[in-house]
């Protein structure tokens, strides 16, 4: 906990509309190291339009974004890995044909060509063991189920290098003991000092996973609570 510390990431007087709805008025969220905050919020309160603004998916129509205190465009996805910034989306954004060590090291920087897809895999390897996240890593993720393809996506962000992971409603799709599994894989993330974004729409899962909660509704934000 370094609440005294500068935020990682500043949102500032988000705005995001869509046709016919305002998904994001005016919000402002202050994201730390080493702390997991919670975006909570009823379906449609505007939590995944938030988040995908700081993934790099949505531009905001108005607003700021510091990271480190220094404010950023970001331009897409790409960008906001660069900046360190990765998200687990409610919807996987895998290629079902392609295998993890394929998924993962696709649209990465740099000529395909140069990419080494043996020494990713012993690296992705390595991540998968030390965290706890036994996965196939050779096989098309299309024939994984949704527990096996969220850890990819976690071991994604791991491979990125990301110190800003965001998890989209994570255990919507999981079983409760994958759930459980899950839950301890984000502590220990965060106790290694990275600023975690959990997003629920359960109350329970919030208190029992977060430093932090914010409360969004009707795309705005109604309270930030320690
Ligand atoms: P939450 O993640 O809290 O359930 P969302 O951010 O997904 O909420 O959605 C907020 C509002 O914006 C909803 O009314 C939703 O229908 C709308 N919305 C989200 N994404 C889009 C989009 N790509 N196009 C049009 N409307 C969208
Ligand atoms: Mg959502």
């Amino acid at each position: 906990m370094n609440d005294i510390s500068q935020p990682l990431v500043a949102l500032r007087g988000i705005c995001k509309t869509f046709p016919g709805v305002n998904a994001n008025q005016d919000v402002d969220l202050d994201l730390y190291a080493g702390q997991v905050h919670a975006l909570l919020g009823e379906n449609g309160a505007g939590k995944s339009t938030l988040m995908n603004i700081l993934a790099g998916l949505y531009r905001p129509d108005a607003g700021q974004i510091l990271l480190d205190g220094q404010e950023t465009t970001i331009l897409s996805p790409r960008h906001a890995f660069e900046l360190g910034v990765g998200m687990v989306h409610q919807h996987f954004m895998l290629v079902d044909s392609f295998t993890a060590v394929e998924n993962i090291v696709l649209g990465m920087a740099g000529p395909a060509l140069h990419i080494d897809l043996n020494a990713a895999e012993s690296r992705l390897r390595a991540f998968s063991q030390q965290y706890g996240m036994e996965v196939p890593l050779n096989v098309p993720v299309g024939a994984l189920t949704v527990g096996q393809r969220q850890r990819i996506e976690i071991l994604r962000l791991l491979y990125r290098q990301a110190n800003i992971m965001i998890f989209d409603e994570p255990t919507a799709v999981l079983t409760p003991q994958e759930a459980d599994t899950l839950g301890a894989i984000v502590r220990r993330l965060c106790g290694e000092g990275k600023a975690v974004v959990y997003i629920t729409h359960k109350l329970r899962e919030a208190l029992t996973f977060s430093d932090r909660i914010s409360v969004l509704r009707n795309g705005r934000l109604v309270a930030t609570l320690a």
